[in-house]
């Protein structure tokens, strides 16, 4: 018998441990749907073996009734008042942890992540639910604003306007392989769409079909729970060429939330933007995360740096989004000991098994494309030790070459890194200025370190980022109301928003302007008794006050 594995969050299991049979179908409207063969299966990355059940790709068919589902309950959660929202949201969360132990095994089957991780990963999916179940029963983020009518104003009359978020309809959402929970079916974009008032479709990932099948029991059992329409939450698998373009181009759909490589968040921003009517995609993609290491953190901290930055490098097998890919280290003697210490920190890691064999054939393509380049030095090597798993490896270039040669500006995703040497601090600045748009940048310095020169690289780093951090390390997104996992292009296609912390919900909304409307016809946040009691400004006042 296995043991039992203790979830480390406050959501314990309430109901009955709730048992699934995979169906190996789509969600759809709160009914098991598979017209077309099952002919997509699972398998485990760290032995190849097949995993049952297989699953059918959604038809275009499928995809259109989901579609037509999400939109027909639309009509119910654009209304729903913020509490039964919440109370979903949270009743997910709870039926999550009723899975048990099931959602853990299959996820370590069809991911290879340790259980440790999985186990941390779920308590992090269910504080997003709760986040945002928090979130909206405050209420305060749909910045209800009222400007008064004054009928009596020259040369004209001032009419009564009222503005505040609102949802937007029906939102497709993509996971990404890295994150089965997190950045899965009840990731943060679900979360975020539905405290929004969405309902959503997920694209399921191909590689965890079985979990992402667990997830929409979850869901639909929560629905349940909560006496929603079932069309609330549709689940389709499928390749995301066919099942996730179909998607994108339905007339139905009317925001996507992408999270995965920049490959393929961009065709889906560009077919987006091809529609008649297009639509936002809020798509988060890889990032290079600079790391900058000033001379006074070197002589201070040396040896801690390289042994903290070995473990951001290799800590998921390199699967981070936000693993510092790029290391800038500026002058010679206390450069180059640093950079042997971080050699010699990765030799140590023991290969990490990645999340599928095609993950460790494309970083070791990418850092072998690297490896060719004249001026790049391994100065540590790797190779793949067994099926699907990878030791970590680091390479070096120089400054000038690292500017000249974009090849090296993309993203290796896996456990290694490539340092930058920089002759002097005039060419660290304008070398990191050449890192594009990332989800995080990294800078430490130390006590011998001008603050003139540490203001200039935080500075430049703040261009380029979603999210600066002081001497730490990028890996580990603390899910939080001021957190920011966004940043410019290519981190993203809409860097003026982020995908974890609340303001993730306003990717889902768009700003309603009610002009001289009755008060009965009015969101309940926007008439005049304020039955909900919310913070809004009222003629420039912030205040709770009824009109
Ligand atoms: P991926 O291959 O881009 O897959 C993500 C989703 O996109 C999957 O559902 C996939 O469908 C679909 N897809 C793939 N190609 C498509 C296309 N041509 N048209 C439409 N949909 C398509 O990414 P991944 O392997 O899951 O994740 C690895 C990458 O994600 C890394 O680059 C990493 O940096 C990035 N990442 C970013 C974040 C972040 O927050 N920014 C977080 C995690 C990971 P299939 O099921 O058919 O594959």
């Amino acid at each position: 018998m296995e043991a039992t594995l203790l979830p480390s969050t406050r959501f314990l299991p309430t109901l009955t441990t709730m048992k699934c049979s995979l169906t190996g179908s789509q969600l759809i409207n709160g009914q098991w749907v598979a017209t077309g063969a099952k002919t997509m299966r699972g398998s485990n990355p760290a032995t190849g073996e097949a995993l049952d059940p297989r699953f059918a790709p959604a038809s275009e068919a499928e995809v259109d009734a989901a579609m037509q589902a999400a939109a027909e309950a639309f009509k119910i959660t654009r209304e729903l008042p913020p509490a039964t929202r919440a109370q979903l949201l949270e009743t997910i969360a709870a039926r999550i942890m009723d899975l048990g132990d099931d959602l853990l095994r299959r996820a370590n089957l069809e991911t290879g992540l340790p259980l440790p991780r999985l186990i941390g990963e779920r308590a992090r999916t269910c504080g997003q639910l709760q986040l945002f179940a928090d979130l909206i029963r405050e209420g305060s983020w749909v910045d209800a604003v009222i400007d008064t009518a004054d009928p009596q104003r020259q040369p004209l009359p001032k009419p009564d306007l009222r503005r505040m978020a609102r949802p937007l309809g029906p939102i497709v959402v993509f996971g990404a392989s890295n994150f089965p929970f997190a950045y899965g079916a009840c990731g943060g974009d679900t979360a975020s769409a539905l405290a929004a008032g969405n309902p959503v479709v997920v694209k399921a990932h191909e590689r965890h079909p079985s979990v992402n099948e667990l997830f929409a029991h979850a869901v639909r059992a929560a629905l349940q729970d909560c006496n929603l329409p079932p069309g609330v939450f549709n689940l389709l698998q499928g390749p995301g060429a066919t099942v996730g373009q179909a998607l994108t181009k339905h007339p139905a759909t009317q925001a996507v939330g992408f999270t995965g490589s920049k490959r393929a968040g961009r065709a889906l921003f560009d077919l987006a933007a091809a529609r008649s009517s297009p639509i936002p995609v809020y798509a988060e993609m890889g990032s290079l995360n600079p790391f900058v290491l000033l001379p006074g953190a070197l002589a201070e901290r040396s040896e801690p740096i390289a042994a903290g930055l070995a473990q951001s490098i290799a800590a998921g097998g390199g699967q981070f989004c936000t693993k510092p890919g790029l290391v800038f280290v500026v002058g010679a003697a206390a450069a180059e000991t640093f950079v042997a210490q971080l050699a010699s920190q990765l030799a140590g890691v023991p290969p990490a098994t990645m999340i599928a064999v095609e993950m460790q054939q494309n970083f070791c393509a990418t850092t072998g494309a690297f490896q060719k380049i004249p001026g790049v030095w391994t100065r540590l090597a790797n190779s793949p030790t067994g099926f699907a798993a990878m030791p970590p490896i680091l390479l070096e270039v120089d400054s000038a070459t690292w500017r000249e040669q974009l090849g090296l500006h993309e993203e290796a995703f896996g456990p290694g890194a490539l340092v930058i040497r920089c002759p002097d601090f005039t060419d660290l600045i304008e070398t990191v200025s050449c890192a594009g748009g990332n989800l995080t940048a990294a800078l430490h310095y130390g006590a011998a370190d001008s603050s003139t020169e540490v203001r200039a690289v935080a500075q430049a780093l703040e261009q380029l980022a979603g999210r600066v951090v002081f001497n730490g390390y990028p890996t580990g997104v603390e899910v939080g109301r001021a957190m920011v996992h966004g940043g410019p292009y290519p981190a993203t296609t809409a860097p003026s928003t982020t995908s974890v912390g609340i303001l993730a919900i306003q990717r889902f909304v768009r700003p309603v302007c009610f002009q001289n409307a009755p008060d009965a016809l009015l969101p309940a946040e926007l008439q005049n008794a304020n039955p909900r009691q919310l913070w809004r400004t009222v003629n420039g006042e912030r205040t709770k006050q009824a009109l």
